[in-house]
């Protein structure tokens, strides 16, 4: 079926989100859309009776949608959007008459409203309310300790929610749930699916923003490379201390697409549309990354913990960042 191949253009995290909604086991999603497939998003979704809207307008990149199965949800989403932009509005005034304690919980009460809206997990909702966007990282703290970062259960990576815990019963079972919900789309399509989410990632696990990675033999490919590995390595380790983990992989285009103000040689947005493509990358872990494009030199990535939280907050300062993790089907281990 057309559609079907169709959908493989999406981000498989989004895949699932979309076949979930479909399949009642969520109900909503927000997707991220390469511009590209968006005239076939739309139709996809008026042809399958599922309400969607854009969150924000198009970038450079892609689309922003709001997907759900009920006109209902699709009027709440909206109004919360409105009722958080006047809440914005007013930070400053409520802060002067309250110390701006009911901004927080009013804040904290709309994400709990809101995860409760796309479906995910109570407890997962909860730590998230609790602690903020920088919390993602607090499960990958834990599979680290565990030494669990090597095989982690897929159904993590199907989901779209910050986990609670390395062990939150609740979104593996959701994974599971989601997955089903692809193989009754079709078998081929989850075969597509399991095949992505069971590839390396390169991860900023704070903001749960990630890379996939296909690594590649280097002795393969070397003819084909404008940069050799020793020169990588020589330039990798004149940027980041060590310990410097180094690889040669085939970078897909990631589920986002970002862009930044840069400060050369700094190049911070991750991930960015320079990064798809045969890289180069060096991590040290917990600090920072340098990835270079090895065909043809350019620069595609260069952070470091010295740099970027200053920035972004310390909040957002975690071991589990700039770091590869691998994926297993459940019962693997
Ligand atoms: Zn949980």
């Amino acid at each position: 079926m057309q559609d079907l191949e169709l959908l493989a253009k999406l981000h498989v995290r989004d895949i699932i989100s979309l076949a979930a909604v479909l399949k009642g086991e969520k109900p909503a999603a927000s997707l991220v859309v390469p511009l590209e497939a968006k005239d076939w998003f739309e139709r996809f979704c008026e042809e399958r009776g599922l309400v969607r809207f854009e969150e924000r307008p198009s970038d450079a990149y892609q689309a922003w949608f709001f997907v759900c199965y009920d006109e209902e949800i699709a009027a709440l989403k909206r109004r919360m959007e409105e009722f958080k932009l006047s809440l914005a509005t007013v930070k400053g005034k409520l802060a002067t008459f309250s110390g701006g304690k009911a901004y927080g919980e009013v804040g904290k009460a709309l994400t709990v409203v809101e995860g409760a809206m796309y479906g995910y997990p109570e407890c997962c909702v909860e730590s998230y309310a609790a602690r903020g966007p920088a919390s993602r990282a607090r499960a990958y703290e834990e599979f680290l300790e565990r030494g669990r970062d090597q095989a982690i259960p897929i159904e993590f990576w199907a989901v779209a929610h910050a986990p609670c815990s390395s062990d939150c019963r609740e979104t593996v079972e959701l994974g599971k749930r989601y997955l089903d919900a692809v193989s009754e789309l079709s078998e081929s399509l989850r075969e597509h699916v399991e095949s992505r989410l069971l590839l390396p990632r390169f991860y900023q696990t704070g903001g749960g923003r990630f890379i996939e990675i296909e690594p590649l033999d280097y002795d393969r490919v070397r003819g084909e490379l404008a940069v050799s590995r020793e020169e990588f390595e020589r330039d990798a380790r004149a940027r980041l201390p060590e310990p410097v983990e180094v690889l040669l992989c085939e970078v897909p285009r990631p589920y986002v697409l970002v862009t930044a103000r840069e400060e050369p040689p700094y190049k911070v947005a991750f991930p960015n549309p320079d990064m798809i493509g045969t890289m180069w990358l060096a991590y040290t872990p917990g600090y920072g990354a340098y990835m270079v494009n090895a065909r043809t030199g350019q620069v595609a990535l260069y952070i470091t913990s010295d740099k970027w939280i200053p920035k972004v907050g310390e909040e957002w300062r975690s071991v589990s960042n700039f770091r590869v993790y691998k994926a297993v089907k459940s019962g693997a281990v």
